[in-house]
């Protein structure tokens, strides 16, 4: 009867949702515990967690664009109820929600969405602190590219960083419309007084201008449709989805940025130096958590934020310097999308930043890790790689993505140089940490084999900047003057690294 009226109403607001097919009921039922959203640019993730496993089915809705996804085995609850409410209005995807009681033992939630999306939807079995989990993935039809991402931010701090020569602004403006940004001023008609669109001085100027003239953006972690062949993750029927492009592959990184300006030497670069921060964590992942409840993937993002700043005010001989984060905000990035996307904004270095815990809470100290190709370099180093590397568990990626297990492999081509570029970045590190007072775990980098520095062309470095496990090292993480002494070692580790490594022109040539 309550169920009844339920679905009626659904069934209305729905529309074309009544065009769903075949939901098979299932005998046993299931209690759901708990809903989760991370709702982030790159895509928004709907976790339902229960104490059984969940089959779904689901059907896009092309206009207005709608998901629709029904649940079987179980029956409409407060927690799911709650899932209304968890929408926030600065979602990129999701405007708001219904769900209802759709069958007997049948729930469905309709998502109204902001844009079109292409949904990976999958299971994952009990892992960590968790129970089983449904997992909605809406994906944007064309993922968010990194470099443009990169750009935008640069852009829009523009008129902080250019100051009071007022360049900054209207140079910003007028390159990122420009179709293929002429060396020569060239001036629209009517419009205000453009400056020159590549002026000695701003080199992402160069940077945008090509990425302009550059074909449509490529994917990272491209969504698949999840009709594959497992059973974990239920085909998606995509009714009327007319201007649906397919999901694209991941494409090469783009052609070299390095500038060679006229009288350019062979031993400076003339560009844009771009380090990757990757806060490990994130989103369906809280990392470590210590005795007083302080999580890893907080701490972690505000160091690089903090790192961020330094090293956007920084440069390598003259050649200004960027920081590109590999996540700005609270949900996950699996470890392969983490290289991905630094490989595709052509990065120089990688630096990943984590709290992580040990098994008892007197282990303490900073360490910095390498990647090895021959096993570990101790049996702790093996052990907290082998951690780390359960962050894709425990965030919860969906393992029947194709296109995720060509990325793996790829990753698999680890090279000599970067091990040791990435043990003199590492060597940097280590002494500045040493500098400004904080323990050091081991007096040297170590090394093993975590996949997030993978990466086979760029140094690669893991930062444990303490133990969030003991209670002395938890507090310190928390306070904002160690975070910022932890930044400004880093970032002089960095500039260490260059003033005895300087970047290359030809180092962008990947
Ligand atoms: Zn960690």
């Amino acid at each position: 009867m309550k169920a009844a009226g339920l679905k009626r109403r659904v069934l209305l607001q729905g529309g074309s949702v009544a065009l769903l097919l075949g939901v098979h009921q299932i005998a046993r039922g299931a209690s759901i515990l708990a809903v989760r959203v991370w709702p982030a640019a790159d895509y928004t993730r709907v976790t339902i967690e229960s104490d059984a496993r969940l089959n779904s089915q689901q059907l896009v809705v092309g206009s207005p664009p709608r998901l629709a996804v029904d649940i079987e085995g179980i029956d409409l609850n407060p927690e799911l109820r709650e899932l209304v409410g968890k929408i926030k209005p600065g979602d990129p995807y999701i405007n708001g929600l219904r769900v209802g009681q759709n069958a007997p033992k049948v729930v469905r939630i309709v998502f109204d969405l902001k844009q079109a999306v292409v949904p990976q939807v999958f299971s994952l079995a009990p892992v960590a602190a968790y129970k089983h989990r449904l997992v909605l993935d809406l994906y944007p039809e064309q993922a968010v590219d990194p470099m443009e991402a990169l750009i935008a931010e640069r852009l829009r701090d523009a008129p902080k960083s250019t100051g009071g020569n007022g360049n900054g602004t209207s140079n910003g403006t007028a390159v990122a419309t420009a179709p293929t940004a002429p060396p020569a001023p060239a001036t629209p008609p009517g419009a205000a007084p453009v400056r020159p669109t590549t002026p000695a001085g701003d080199p992402l100027g160069d940077l945008i201008a090509q990425q302009s003239t550059r074909p449509g953006p490529s994917t990272v972690a491209p969504p698949v449709v999840a009709g594959n062949d497992r059973p974990t993750a239920p085909p998606v029927l995509v009714v009327p989805a007319p201007t649906a492009p397919p999901a694209r592959p991941v494409a090469p990184p783009p052609p070299p940025v390095a500038v060679a300006r006229g009288g350019a030497t062979a031993s400076r670069t003339d560009r844009i130096i771009i380090v990757a921060l990757d806060p490990g964590h994130g989103g369906e992942d809280p990392g470590a958590i210590g005795p007083a409840g302080t999580r890893e993937k907080d701490v972690v993002l505000q160091v690089a934020h903090r790192l961020r700043e330094r090293i956007n005010a920084s440069n390598v001989n003259g050649s200004p310097m960027r920081a590109f984060l590999t996540r700005d905000a609270d949900f996950f990035v699996p470890l392969g999308v983490r290289v991905q996307k630094a490989r595709r904004v052509q990065a120089d270095l990688f630096v990943s930043i984590h709290a992580d815990a040990f098994t008892t809470p007197a282990a303490r100290g900073a360490s910095v890790f390498a990647l090895s190709q021959s096993g570990a370099s101790s049996s702790a180093a093996r052990w907290l790689a082998n951690k780390e590397n359960d962050a894709d568990k425990v965030g919860g990626v969906n393992v029947g993505n194709h296109e995720a297990q060509v990325q793996r492999a790829l990753l698999d081509m680890s090279t000599t140089a970067q091990i040791n570029d990435s043990l003199k970045l590492g060597g940097a590190m280590l002494g500045e940490i040493k500098g400004i007072g904080a323990r050091l775990h081991k007096g040297q980098v170590e090394q093993a084999g975590f996949a997030v520095l993978k990466a086979p062309d760029i140094p690669s470095v893991l930062v444990e900047t303490a133990f969030i496990s003991n209670p002395e090292e938890e507090a310190n993480l928390r306070r904002v003057d160690y975070q910022e002494n932890l930044a400004d070692a880093l970032m002089r580790g960095i500039q260490r690294y260059f003033a005895q490594n300087p970047p290359l022109a030809r180092s962008r040539q990947l």
